[in-house]
């Protein structure tokens, strides 16, 4: 199954509040590495950090979708940035994370987004979800090395395929 993002953006920080809400969209369920925070790292950006703390005073409903199984450390950084976060591993492409993290949040998938920096778990698994699909670049360029050899280069592929369409 081939998926293309509904919006890419560069980073989470240009998901802004006027493109929210020109698209209807009350909830953001955001993967963890590399979207929020550089992969495998504990510190979170400032520009990211005030970009949450500004959607949340607009009422922006957020919740953390992650492959982790790094839970203690999911758990710290979502209590920083005092957002919503499927406590476990997200299961992404399938949408266990993703439903779930809807009902906590209370959104409707017609109102939510997925932003997630990989295609093939976060956009797929947003897809599937029947969310709005919002592709970032990664944060860092550090990677699992099966992602970087593998999904990444698969990835440029299919984006360039995408880019190429008329
Ligand atoms: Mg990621």
């Amino acid at each position: 199954m081939i998926v293309y993002p509904d919006f890419k953006f560069r980073r989470f920080t240009e998901v802004d509040q006027t493109f929210l809400q020109t698209h209807g969209l009350t909830g953001l369920l955001v993967d963890l590495d590399n979207t929020l925070v550089g992969w495998h790292a504990m510190d979170i950006p400032n520009d990211i950090a005030d970009h949450v703390a500004s959607l949340r005073k607009d009422g922006i409903h957020l919740c953390i979708t992650s492959n982790t199984y790094n839970f203690n450390r999911l758990r710290s950084i979502a209590g920083e940035f005092g957002i919503h976060f499927y406590d476990g591993n997200a299961g992404k492409p399938g949408t266990r994370g993703l439903l779930a993290g809807l009902a906590q949040m209370g959104i409707r998938p017609e109102s939510a987004a997925m932003v997630g920096d990989q295609l093939f778990t976060d956009i797929r698994a947003g897809a599937r979800a029947g969310v709005k699909t919002i592709l970032v670049n990664p944060l860092t360029t550090r990677d699992f090395i099966g992602t970087k050899l593998v999904s990444r280069t698969l990835e440029n592929i299919v984006l360039r395929g995408a880019h190429s369409r008329p």
